[in-house]
C-alpha cells in the first residue's frame, strides 16, 4: 500500500506551492487506495506558531484533502528522535560542533536549494574533551566520512528508476542541536519510519536531501522509502515563488473567491491558475 505524506513547516501561511506538493502527495496515495498523512513539522521553535497549524488544517480542509488518523507533530517527539541520535553517537558517527548559532540557524528549516550552508568541518575531529563537550556544544553533526565508510553511497528509487550518489553530496550535517532534539534530516527520517511512508512526495528543492536521508536510514537500519521529487509552482515566467515577493496566500485565494475543490482537481491534473505555471526539472 502507497503511504504519502504531507510535511509543511508552520512558518506562514501555505501557498500555490504547498497546495500543489499536498495534492501531488494526495493524489498519488489516494490513485491506489492507500493512506496519505499530515506532518507539522514545527521544530524550529523560533518561528513555528500555533495559528499557522490551524491556517494548515483549514487550507487543507478548503482544498478537500482529507489525511488518515491524527498528524503527527513533531515538537512532541523529542524522544525517539533522542534515541536516534544516541545509537548514532553510540556507533561514533557524531561530533559535537561548537560553531555559532548563527552559522548554523539555517539548518533547522529545511535546505532549500544551492542556498544550503556547505559546513567546512571546523569541529571534525576536535581533540576530546567530554567535559567541554557536553557543555557547550551548540549542535551535533553527522560525521558523513565515517557514515559512508560502513554503509557505501546510498541509492534511492525515484519514478522506477535507481539513482545512486555520489561523495560530493554529503555534508557533516546537523543531527540535533542545544535547544532542540533533532534537525531536519534526523526529524524526517525518525518519522517517515514511524508513520510507515512508504513513497516521499516533495519539490525538486528538496531533492538534495534525499542522498543523506538515505545515508541515515541505512545507518538506523529503517526501511527504505521511495520517491518521487516533483515541479515547483513558479510565477508564469519562472520566477520562483516565495513568501517575500508576496507568493498568494491559500487564505488569500479563498477570500478572493477561488474554489477549493476546484482548485485541487486542476492542480491535480498540472494545471495551474493563470500567472503561475510549472518549472520543469
Ligand atoms: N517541512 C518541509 C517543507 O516545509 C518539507 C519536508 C519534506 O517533505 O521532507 O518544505
Amino acid at each position: 500500500m502507497i503511504v504519502t505524506r504531507f510535511a509543511p513547516s508552520p512558518t506562514g501561511r501555505l501557498h500555490l506551492g504547498h497546495a500543489y506538493s499536498a495534492v501531488f502527495g494526495h493524489s498519488r496515495a489516494a490513485a491506489s487506495g492507500g493512506r496519505f498523512l499530515l506532518r507539522i513539522e514545527d521544530l524550529d521553535q523560533g518561528r513555528s506558531r500555533p495559528q499557522f497549524v490551524e491556517g494548515i488544517i483549514a487550507d487543507l480542509r478548503w482544498l478537500g484533502l482529507e489525511w488518515d488518523g491524527e498528524p503527527l507533530i513533531q515538537s512532541r517527539r523529542g524522544a525517539d528522535y533522542a534515541d536516534a541520535l544516541g545509537r548514532l553517537r553510540g556507533d561514533g558517527l557524531v561530533y559535537p560542533c561548537f560553531c555559532t548559532r548563527t552559522d548554523i540557524a539555517a539548518a533547522l528549516s529545511a535546505p532549500h536549494g544551492p542556498g544550503a550552508a556547505h559546513y567546512p568541518g571546523t569541529c571534525r575531529g576536535l581533540a576530546d574533551d567530554p567535559g567541554r563537550r557536553a557543555a557547550e556544544a551548540h549542535s551535533w553533526r553527522l560525521d558523513a566520512a565515517q557514515a559512508l565508510a560502513r554503509t557505501g553511497l546510498p541509492s534511492w528509487s525515484e519514478g522506477g528508476r535507481l539513482y545512486t550518489s555520489n561523495r560530493a553530496g554529503f555534508d557533516d550535517v546537523i543531527l540535533a542541536r542545544k535547544d532542540a532534539p533533532a534537525a531536519y534530516h534526523l526529524a524526517c527520517v525518525v518519522d517517515d519510519s514511524a508513520s510507515g511512508v512508504t513513497l516521499v512526495t516533495r519539490g525538486e528543492d528538496l531533492r538534495s536531501s534525499t542522498p543523506v536521508q538515505r545515508l541515515l536510514q541505512e545507518l538506523l537500519g529503517l526501511p527504505e522509502p521511495r520517491y518521487l521529487h516533483h515541479r515547483l509552482v513558479a510565477h508564469a515566467g519562472g520566477r520562483r515563488l516565495a513568501k517575500r515577493d508576496q507568493a498568494p496566500t491559500l487564505e488569500a485565494l479563498r477570500g478572493s473567491g477561488t474554489g477549493g475543490l476546484a482548485l485541487a482537481a486542476s492542480l491535480a491534473a498540472g494545471q495551474l491558475p493563470l500567472g503561475f505555471e510549472l518549472r520543469g526539472d
